[in-house]
């Protein structure tokens, strides 16, 4: 079976990734990792759209907490698109608590605490599909990145 290069997943910088100048760093990581650009703004969203982005999470005593955190700045939105998205953008953000983050990820290289921990990144192939209706109901672009000739087989 010809390999999937055009999964997708959402990739966020948190407000504290974006008060810190992070926002190039970490989409720079995910370009130079091979990954096609296909959806990007700055955000403002309303605690009831990080409600639902975070609903899984309502019931968890930090929940309160992780929507004071998120309100605290714009966010930085992405999509990016390419080979295993979702699991190796997992995989570059690190562990959810930063010190359990190996160094070379971003929140091993970045941040300190869980509830300060610059960066989202969608968990399932089903999750980045709601996340991207919910965050890019405008769409997400197509067009074809000449780089792909050399990043595939
Ligand atoms: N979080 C927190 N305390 C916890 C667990 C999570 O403040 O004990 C915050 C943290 O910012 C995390 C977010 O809630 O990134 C969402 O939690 P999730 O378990 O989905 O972690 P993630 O998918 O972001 O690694
Ligand atoms: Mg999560």
């Amino acid at each position: 079976m010809a390999p999937n290069t055009t999964e997708r997943t959402y990739i966020m910088v948190k407000p504290d990734g974006v008060d810190r100048g992070l926002v190039g760093e970490i989409l720079s990581r995910f370009e130079k990792r091979g990954f096609k650009l296909i959806a990007a703004k700055l955000a403002l969203p309303s605690k009831e759209h990080l409600e639902e982005h975070y609903a899984d999470l309502k019931e968890r005593p930090f929940f309160p907490g992780l929507i004071r955190y998120m309100l605290g700045g714009p966010v930085f939105c992405m999509v990016f698109e390419g080979l295993d998205a979702v699991k190796t953008g997992r995989a570059m953000l690190g562990a959810t608590n930063p010190l359990a983050s190996a160094p070379g990820t971003i929140r091993g290289d970045f941040a300190l605490a869980t509830g300060r921990n610059i960066c989202h990144g969608s968990d399932s192939v089903e999750n980045a599909e709601k996340e991207i209706a919910l965050w890019f109901p405008e769409g997400t672009l197509q067009y074809k990145l000449s780089q792909a000739a050399v990043i595939y087989e």
